[in-house]
Formats: C-alpha cells, sequence, structure tokens
C-alpha cells in the first residue's frame, strides 16, 4: 500500500500571473487610470474585449464583472418578456439559475443524464413550452450541441452558451461559447483563465452587443468606445437600464496576458484529466464518463462516479480520500451543495422532482486538478483515491 504521508498536492493551487501583467499592472497604478471609459481609446478592458474576440473568432467581445454579470446581460439583450421560461440543465452552478431569476424570468429545470449531459428526451419535452435555452456546459462537460441547436432551431428559441467553464474546449472543431447567439465566460479563479472576478461575453449579433453594453453601464455615449456600429447603439441611448456590471482596467491587465497561456493550459488540463481518468477507470471503482465524439475537452477538475456504494460507503470514500489527502465531494451528498438542485429554494414555485439528475449526483464526484500538476502529484491524486475505494470496497 502506497504512504500517504508524503505532502498531499494541494489541489487548489493557482499559477502565477504571468510577469507581462505585472508591468501591464505598474503602468496603470501609476497612471491611476482605472475605469475603462476614462481614456479615449484602448482602455486595457477594451483592448481585452478585441484580443478575446479575435482569439474566439466573434465579431463582438463585452468584458463585464463576472459570467453570472454576462449570462443576466445576455438574458436582458435578448428582450425576453418578464417571466419567460428559461430552459437550464439541472446540473450547474446555483448562479446560473440566480442569473435567470435576477432577469425577472422563470428557470426551467431540464434532467440531466449519469454522463453529466443533458438529458434531450427531457429537453424537447420542455422545449414547446419554453422562450429561451441557456446551455450551462457544466464542469466543462458539452451536452449534444448538434441536437440541442437542431431542436432550438426548430422551435425558433434563442440559445446562451453557460462556457464560464469551458474556455478552449472544441464541438466538432468549433469553439464552445461561439455555437449559440451568445456565449459567456468567467475569470474567477477556479477557471482556465484567473483575474479573482470577472466575466465576458461574445456574440455576433450586432444587436443583442448594443443593449449589453449599454446596460452594462456605457452611460450617455460610453458605448462609442466599444467595436460597435453606431446606429444600432445610439437607438437604444436612454431606453435600457444602466446595471453597471462594468470590468475594470486592473482585471484587463491581469487577464490579457494570460490568453496566450491559454493553448498550454488546455492541453495540460487535458492531458493532466486523461491520465487520472484512466488510472481510476482501471480500477474498477468508478466509471469516468467518456467524451462526446465531437467534443475535445479542456478540463482542470475531474468528475466520475461511484460504481455500486451505498451512500454509507460513498460518504466513507469521501472522508478516506481526504484523509489520504485527495479532497473529493460527492455533488449530492454534501450538505448545502451548490450544485445540487433541491437546495436552489429561490425558485419560485419550488424546484420539481428530477429523478435522473438527484440519482447522478448522489454518485457523481468531483475533484480539481489544477492544471499545473506535476505528474507526481497526478499519481497521488489517483492513488489516493483508489486506496480511499479500497479501504471501503476491501
Ligand atoms: C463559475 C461558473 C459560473 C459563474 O461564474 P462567475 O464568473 O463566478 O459568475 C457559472 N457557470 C458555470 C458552469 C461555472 O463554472
Amino acid at each position: 500500500m502506497r504512504d500517504f504521508q508524503s505532502p498531499a498536492p494541494d489541489l487548489h493551487q493557482a499559477e502565477p500571473i504571468p510577469a507581462a501583467a505585472r508591468d501591464a499592472i505598474e503602468a496603470l497604478l501609476r497612471s491611476g487610470d482605472l475605469f475603462r471609459y476614462t481614456a479615449p481609446e484602448n482602455s486595457p478592458v477594451a483592448l481585452l474585449e478585441r484580443d478575446f474576440a479575435a482569439m474566439m473568432g466573434a465579431k463582438f467581445a463585452l468584458a463585464v464583472s463576472s459570467c453570472s454579470a454576462a449570462l443576466f446581460l445576455s438574458l436582458k439583450a435578448l428582450g425576453l418578456p418578464k417571466g419567460a421560461k428559461v430552459l437550464v440543465p439541472a446540473f450547474t452552478f446555483a448562479a446560473v439559475p440566480s442569473a435567470v431569476v435576477h432577469a425577472e424570468m422563470q428557470p426551467v429545470l431540464v434532467e440531466v443524464g449519469p454522463s453529466y449531459r443533458i438529458d434531450l428526451r427531457d429537453f424537447e419535452a420542455k422545449l414547446a413550452d419554453a422562450d429561451a435555452v441557456l446551455v450551462s456546459h457544466m464542469r466543462g462537460h458539452t451536452s449534444d450541441m448538434d441536437a440541442i441547436l437542431a431542436l432550438a432551431e426548430a422551435h425558433n428559441l434563442p440559445v446562451i452558451e453557460d462556457a464560464a467553464h469551458s474556455l478552449g474546449t472544441l464541438w466538432r472543431g468549433r469553439k464552445i461559447g461561439t455555437l449559440g447567439h451568445v456565449g459567456c465566460f468567467s475569470f474567477q479563479s477556479y477557471k482556465m483563465i484567473n483575474a479573482g472576478e470577472g466575466g465576458i461575453l461574445i456574440t455576433d449579433d450586432p444587436e443583442l452587443v448594443a443593449k449589453a453594453v449599454i446596460m452594462s453601464g456605457a452611460y450617455e455615449h460610453n458605448w462609442k468606445k466599444h467595436d460597435i456600429v453606431g446606429e444600432t447603439a445610439a437607438k437604444w441611448q436612454n431606453r435600457l437600464p444602466l446595471y453597471n456590471l462594468r470590468m475594470q482596467n486592473l482585471s484587463a491587465c491581469v487577464i490579457r496576458p494570460q490568453l496566450a497561456e491559454l493553448p498550454r493550459r488546455v492541453n495540460d488540463g487535458l492531458a493532466n484529466h486523461d491520465y487520472v481518468a484512466a488510472q481510476l477507470q482501471e480500477s474498477g471503482y468508478f466509471d469516468v464518463p467518456a467524451p462526446l465524439a465531437q467534443e475535445t475537452r479542456a478540463p482542470d477538475s475531474i468528475q466520475f462516479n461511484l460504481l455500486d456504494f451505498t451512500e454509507a460507503e460513498a460518504r466513507a470514500f469521501v472522508m478516506f480520500a481526504k484523509e489520504n489527502g485527495a479532497s473529493a465531494q460527492i455533488f449530492g451528498l454534501s450538505e448545502d451543495n451548490a450544485r445540487a438542485f433541491w437546495n436552489w429554494q429561490f425558485i419560485e414555485g419550488g424546484t420539481p422532482d428530477l429523478p435522473k439528475t438527484r440519482a447522478m449526483l448522489a454518485k457523481a464526484c468531483d475533484v480539481r486538478l489544477p492544471v499545473s500538476l506535476t505528474g507526481a502529484a497526478l499519481e497521488y491524486v489517483s492513488s489516493a483515491l483508489i486506496d480511499a475505494a479500497r479501504m471501503v470496497k476491501g
């Protein structure tokens, strides 16, 4: 048996921010120019939007305070009426249905299967009564976007992609976040690009971006400092509320130099994930759902299902894994978990009974795998998890 006395790897470790960010921040601090709209042009936030849109191959980008803010603005900018029904997968982070509630709309939760993907039968059944679709690519798992886009189009419904945790993921070689009408990303610390907080939306729709820009807090004629068509934005002047969800220049200075790091992080993240996945799968205690054929993943964590564990055994597994130095959570078994839909009691009318999602959440384990983990650390994590399962199951 392995010795777990050696120091466990830090599964919350972050990569250092590239040195180029320090130079940009130093210059910014000297100038004191922290607000995105003070400079007449080319503020760090404006440059980030240009770089990000170019990197993603999107026409427009709008940087904001969080991915949740981007989701909220997207819903508002789509012009959906108050009370509009928005389909949301029942496996996501509480902030996602919260963005729908914030936009004064009704989240309609859709079943998610054992591979963490949207259950297409339930999705289809709920489409007829829906006004929009918010696909949350939870933990970077991509649901069948071919089917989802075709079904949404057949019902003439707009699709928002919550790609908070999917930066760098591809679907048939196309970048996730560019498949729907609008894609939203997060720069919170546990995502591929770390600014502590921050978000961005991308779209090719000039009308949508013009409205989102104004509502994000481009008061008076500040929309002129965005790469958007003048007449489109001018049309909405003074006709939309200003929610003030802007990004500040400091965040953009932290984010911009990380864009060049993304391909390496994606490669390392996928290699790390696949290494641990193979070990766990081979152990016989776990099932690691495979990616869909169309999907090229960009993970910084791993999810796997416990095979034939009772609830008591599942809880013991989490305890032993923790003692071994590999902290794992089972979404449905930890108290007040923000990814367990029954805890979203803020949804008006209550949460529905969703037996498939509930069964998945009771077996699905989640372990962070920061992309900078070494081979030895990955080996430690795999062994610690397998050893914990062996202690439970004998
Ligand atoms: C992190 C995350 C969010 C929220 O992003 P914030 O920038 O913190 O608002 C939403 N959806 C998913 C899938 C996430 O992983």
